[in-house]
């Protein structure tokens, strides 16, 4: 699986990151399937959750209204552009999955009511208020987690 970020999504992840400081947020990943296998970033929600790391589990109303409006501004088109996981942030610790980020996201791809069959966790820290250090996990329905990379996005 190939994941890139659209052009403005670092800086505007940077941004959210300084602003928080060492308050943990986090949010939704929405994502334009490109080609088979292969996702463009193109947005995030930012929940207004404030605090603690066990805390990312979001609120389903914000959710369902951060992804409606997404389907909106796509046109709901959503073969093409739909929801791609999460992300949230680790200010003061490395960014591995904790034991508990693991089995949140578990949770959602295996909860058989769900459509969501995979998805993907983003962890960033920012390095000396600069440098953006990232993990990237897919989690699928049945399978044990994997670690990625971001691809570089080749212009
Ligand atoms: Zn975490």
């Amino acid at each position: 699986m190939r994941i890139e970020l659209a052009p403005d999504i670092e800086p505007r992840l940077r941004k959210a990151l300084q602003r928080a400081g060492s308050r943990e947020i986090g949010g939704m990943l929405f994502a334009e399937q490109l080609a088979p296998g292969r996702f463009r970033i193109i947005d995030f929600s930012l929940d207004s959750h404030s605090g603690s790391h066990a805390n990312f589990r979001r609120d389903p109303a914000l959710h369902h209204k951060a992804l409606t409006a997404f389907f909106e501004q796509t046109g709901r088109d959503f073969s093409r552009f739909n929801y791609l996981g999460e992300w949230h942030s680790h200010p003061s610790f490395p960014v591995r999955p904790s034991r508990e980020d693991i089995d949140t996201m578990t949770d959602i791809v295996e909860d058989s009511s769900s459509e969501i069959t995979f998805a993907l966790l983003l962890i960033v820290r920012l390095r000396f208020w600069i440098w953006m250090d990232h993990s990237m996990t897919i989690f699928a329905r049945s399978c044990a987690p994997q670690r990625t990379r971001l691809t570089p996005r080749v212009i």
